[in-house]
């Protein structure tokens, strides 16, 4: 069933301070509408859950990728197309330019953006576990000021985060690393090209003295939320990458998902795939 589009009101706030004192006003009540690419698919089926939606596409303070000495800060609305075209995104945060080129087809990455897979919150989305791997704060901003979230804690169960009514994500902050990572990345679908996730595992480490100096490792579709593994990460931390440490990882890792069933994979197969995943990810390391 179609949506009737009368009801449904659309409103361009000519300024951020405007569009904050809409989404303040009754609480709840207007909700951001970014590129629309997850909106206008809800809409398609008649099933957009709110009525009254504030165009944020074109405030400025959301746009843009600032470099700074310790921070690269990537704007909200961000598409995937400005990520992937970026130099400093394409030369230090490799895998969030892999998780847009593998988004959607050219015209979800011209208009989807960041902030809208962030808030959109789907635990399949693609560039969440490579934002875990890399630390991502997350800078929100209302009428009271802004406030910055660790990004592993923004997402606190299945489609619920930490936002409160009134809130913006303004920006995504990445920290610049001096000595240089290990990136692995991969989007596990049914096809190549326009599929969503059945499992997606992203991963940075550092070696030093042939043993693991820091490593992060994260995944999508495995739990409710998207999630990063800390405790396999620990099973890692200042050892050699050997096949015991391997062995121990994945112990660990198979315990701290939770795949499930549903219409994309099975249990089973996510599970696999992700040790599987995991142990390709280690045998990288091993071989630096
Ligand atoms: C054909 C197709 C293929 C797709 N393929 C993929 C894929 O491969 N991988 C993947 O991860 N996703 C995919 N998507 C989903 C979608 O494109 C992404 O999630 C996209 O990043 C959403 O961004 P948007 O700007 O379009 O969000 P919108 O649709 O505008 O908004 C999504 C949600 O986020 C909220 N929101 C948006 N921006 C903000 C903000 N700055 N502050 C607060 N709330 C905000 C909105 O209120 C809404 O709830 C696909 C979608 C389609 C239609």
């Amino acid at each position: 069933m179609r949506a009737f589009i009368p009801n449904y009101q659309l409103v361009t706030p000519q300024s951020l301070t405007e569009a904050l004192d809409l989404l303040t006003e009754s609480p709840g009540t207007w909700k951001p509408f970014a590129g629309g690419t997850d909106l206008m698919v809800l809409l398609e089926a008649g099933k957009l859950p709110h009525w009254n939606y504030v165009n944020i596409w074109n405030l400025e303070e959301l746009h843009g990728i600032d470099v700074s000495e310790a921070f690269v800060t990537v704007g909200a609305l961000t598409t995937y197309t400005e990520v992937q075209n970026h130099p400093v995104m394409r030369a230090e945060f490799p895998m969030l330019c892999q998780a847009a080129k593998e988004t959607g087809g050219i015209a979800i990455q011209n208009r989807g953006t960041l902030g809208g897979n962030i808030v959109n919150a789907s635990p399949a989305a693609d560039s969440p576990p490579a934002l875990l791997a890399y630390d991502a704060e997350l800078e929100v901003i209302s009428q009271a000021g802004a406030r910055r979230i660790q990004y592993s804690k923004f997402h606190t169960g299945y489609k619920q985060m930490d936002m409160r009514a009134g809130e913006l994500l303004r920006a995504i902050r990445l920290p610049r690393r001096s000595a240089p990572l290990i990136h692995y990345y991969r989007k596990v679908g049914t096809r190549k090209a326009q599929a969503i996730s059945k499992v997606c595992f992203a991963a940075a480490a550092q070696i030093a003295d042939r043993r693991v100096a820091m490593v992060r490792i994260a995944l999508g579709s495995v739990a409710p939320v998207p999630i990063r593994c800390q405790q396999t990460e620990q099973t890692l931390e200042n050892l050699s990458v050997n096949d015991e440490t391997i062995a121990s990882a994945r112990r660990t890792l198979a315990s701290e998902i939770a795949p499930i069933d549903d219409m994309r994979s099975t249990e089973r197969y996510r599970l696999r795939v992700a040790l599987n995943l995991l142990e390709d990810f280690l045998s990288r390391l091993r071989a630096s």
